[in-house]
């Protein structure tokens, strides 16, 4: 990857103040919403206005977008406001109509970039216009091969503006986020690829309007993101998608006067705020595993309680410990520290499964 490190084009993005945010509507729903939405954005740090044309939803019968239509809406955005203009692409018909309207800002969506299918039939098309600017949001699932596996298409086809976005990832049951944060991988990534813009999408990793903040700066101070993608609509509440995690124009600039004002925390604090970050993450999900575990123990409570047998099975502690005190050794997690931790997780999954059923 050292090749496409070298040759990553930046031209776009180092001229600009940083954070470079993208910023408008998840769906574009009607001109009237997009012109309004785009001409509350108001920050030096706002670039370029989003829009998705084509939605990509999980389960049918949701909105899928308003199609072609809204390209011609956005062009309008471009001649009015002069920012640059930013949507979804996700196979070669999309891509041919937003090179003919003139979108500046090709994005991939996580659903796209786990399918390599579906990145070489985008690469391809952009064989006359390699001066597209294309981002790639990380797959659904943290996959660095897959994600780096698109970049390498799109390079290989001879497109050099690429960016990445994290816009965090699935997991079975989140305490918190509506897609986990993956800051380790990122470090990671710039490791693979120093040189290449990373973009932060708190909208999608919080999926409601609280912790957007607080996941912008983490991702700009502490993970070198050097761009945000934030959702942005005049009228949230009745937004045709995504209504939970868009905020208004308005509370986006109030939100990014922090990064005018905000005074840089010297090395050592950023550092430590960085290993904080990793450490809180982590932590965060084994209470969401504590919670899931606990669960399964109330469950079991009331198979025992119809069945009439006994909540405490000594041989099953016993054998327990013994296989993850064998585990820890592979680990490097002490003995001590085994026995400690699943006795109070035992002795608290016996509290719950008498309680039901006494
Ligand atoms: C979006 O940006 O509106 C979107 C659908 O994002 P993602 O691909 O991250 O789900
Ligand atoms: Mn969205």
């Amino acid at each position: 990857m050292k090749k496409i490190n070298d040759n990553i084009d930046r031209s776009w993005i180092d001229k600009t103040i940083r954070p470079f945010v993208i910023s408008g509507p998840c769906s574009a729903e009607n001109e009237n919403q997009m012109i309004f939405t785009a001409k509350k954005l108001n920050s030096p740090f706002i670039k370029a206005f989003r829009s998705g044309i084509w939605k990509p939803r999980t389960k049918p019968g949701n909105f899928e977008g308003v199609g072609k239509k809204g390209l011609i809406w956005m062009k309008n955005v471009k001649k009015m406001t002069g920012l640059m203009t930013a949507t979804e692409v996700a196979n070669e018909e999309h891509t041919n109509l937003c090179i003919s309207f003139d979108v500046d800002i090709l994005w991939i969506g996580a659903r796209s970039t786990a399918s390599p299918f579906t990145i070489q039939e985008i690469a391809e098309s952009l064989q006359e216009n390699k001066n597209k600017i294309v981002l790639l949001k990380n797959p659904i699932h943290p996959d660095m091969d897959l994600w780096m596996g698109a970049v390498e298409r799109f390079y290989n086809k001879g497109i050099k503006k690429l960016g990445l976005i994290h816009r965090g990832f699935y997991t079975y049951k989140s305490l918190k986020y509506r897609n986990q944060p993956n800051w380790k991988m990122l470090l990671e990534v710039k490791k693979i690829l120093p040189r290449i813009p990373i973009f932060c999408d708190p909208s999608h990793i919080c999926g409601k309007k609280e912790g957007i903040s607080e996941v912008a700066k983490k991702a700009y101070y502490y993970f070198n993101c050097e761009g945000l993608m934030i959702e942005t609509h005049f009228d949230p509440k009745n937004a045709w998608s995504d209504a939970k995690q868009q905020i208004t124009p308005e509370h986006l600039s109030k939100m990014l006067e922090f990064f005018i004002s905000s005074k840089k925390e010297d090395l050592k604090e950023t550092t430590l705020n960085l290993f904080r970050t990793l450490i809180d993450e982590l932590d965060e999900n084994i209470l969401s595993i504590i919670s899931e575990r606990m669960s399964l123990s109330k469950d079991l409570g009331s198979f025992k309680k119809s069945l009439d047998i006994m909540v405490l099975q000594p041989n099953r502690l016993k054998s327990i410990m013994h296989k993850y005190i064998n585990m820890g050794k592979n680990l490097e997690i002490r003995e001590e520290f085994i026995k400690k931790f699943f006795k109070l997780l035992h002795e608290e999954s016996m509290r719950i499964q008498n309680k039901i059923r006494n």
